[in-house]
């Protein structure tokens, strides 16, 4: 640290990201990326003219990009922003809606938290229920911005759309910011219930499902007068936020719906196989309707799994502590990748670290 750092920073604790491997030698299981490249006509379309217009700015009207993802959501251009990923359309919306604070449930995504802190932004927790699903009757006349992660990281529980409507009737002073960046395996967005309600914004992502981490582009999905908060927001920050190559890479995606739809299939199938694979193991799993599986086995410790199988070059993540410490999360790749990882798993559960 140097001493030049706002005193308001010193003590804050980053976001810290999955572990990034250099070289190919490890099994990745451990960020949730897509094991599939992207459609082929994202491929086209960054590899064409687009790369020798890179002297130009990139469109801060995001005109292309916009009109892309109104059409798949069927609304307006004027409901739709984009972002660069999903984590700074959070920030946005921390930025923009943080007068009465967050509330969110206690487990959830990690860098909520971080980014409140460092917004100042009074930032609230609701504990889950003894098998990690989130009470909805807690979440009554909040009066706060309330911020549900759906299906829910770490854990994969998918909350209904139903639910989620309730949670808006409940809390008629709250925006209601639900984060779908999981939603394409299996859940159902409430991208549609902001025709009817002003007070829910919905945030998505390509890093997963459409298979372009890389790329960093985010959206969100809302009424006009909240887009328009958030486009103020944006265009104070950066307006140039994403960059030629990712916008024209995401039109493309958003263009070859075919593509994507056989991504998912294949990713839903893969995780089905393999909890039933770990639970003939010995896991018990939450009920993930994500792209990972979040398990936790009879007899062997987490950790102990963690480490033995990173030494066999098979990386998943660990969150050390509290009630997540007996927990692994996996992140479902190809079969061919599970059919090495849960061989491995085997082979490390017959060397120990068994819980007393
Ligand atoms: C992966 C993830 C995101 C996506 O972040 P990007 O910045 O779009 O890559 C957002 N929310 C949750 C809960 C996630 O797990």
């Amino acid at each position: 640290m140097s001493r030049f750092l706002s005193s308001r920073y010193k003590d804050i604790a980053p976001y810290k990201p999955g572990e990034q491997p250099k070289g190919g030698t490890l099994l990745k299981l451990n960020t949730n990326e897509s094991p599939y490249p992207p459609s082929p006509a994202v491929i086209a379309a960054v590899s064409g003219g687009i790369s020798e217009r890179l002297n130009l700015y990139s469109d801060p009207s995001l005109s292309a990009l916009l009109a892309a993802l109104a059409k798949r959501f069927d609304v307006s251009e004027k409901n739709v922003l984009a972002s660069n990923g999903s984590d700074e359309m959070l920030a946005f919306c921390m930025l923009a809606f943080s007068e009465n604070g967050f509330t969110a449930p206690d487990l959830t995504y990690g860098f909520y938290p971080v980014l409140a802190r460092l917004f100042s932004v009074d930032y609230r927790v609701l504990p889950l229920d003894g098998s990690f699903k989130i009470r909805t009757g807690d979440y009554k006349n909040l009066n706060t911005a309330i911020i549900l992660a759906n299906p829910n990281a770490p854990t994969g529980e998918f909350l209904p759309v139903s639910e989620i409507e309730r949670i808006l009737v409940s809390n008629p002073n709250s925006l209601v910011i639900v984060d779908e960046a999981y939603v394409d395996f299996g859940g159902e967005s409430c991208a549609p219930l902001t025709k009817i309600y002003d007070r829910l914004l919905v945030v998505g992502t390509f890093s997963k499902a459409w298979s372009m981490a890389g790329a960093r582009i985010g959206y969100a999905v809302g009424c006009e007068g909240l887009i328009n908060d958030l486009q103020k927001i944006r265009m104070s920050f950066h307006p140039y936020n994403i960059n030629s190559l990712s916008a024209a890479a995401a039109v493309a995606a958003l263009g070859d719906e075919e593509y994507f739809a056989d991504c998912r299939r294949r990713v839903i199938s893969t995780r089905e196989s393999v909890s039933e694979r770990l639970r003939a193991l010995g896991f018990k799993l939450t009920d993930s309707l994500a792209n990972f599986v979040f398990c936790s086995h009879e007899s062997v410790h987490a950790e102990y799994i963690y480490e033995k199988l990173r030494a066999q070059g098979v990386l998943t993540r660990y969150f050390p502590g509290g009630r997540t410490g007996e927990y692994l999360r996996v992140s479902i790749g190809s079969d061919m990748q599970m059919d090495e990882f849960i061989e491995k798993t085997e082979y490390v559960l017959k060397s120990g670290g068994m819980k007393i």
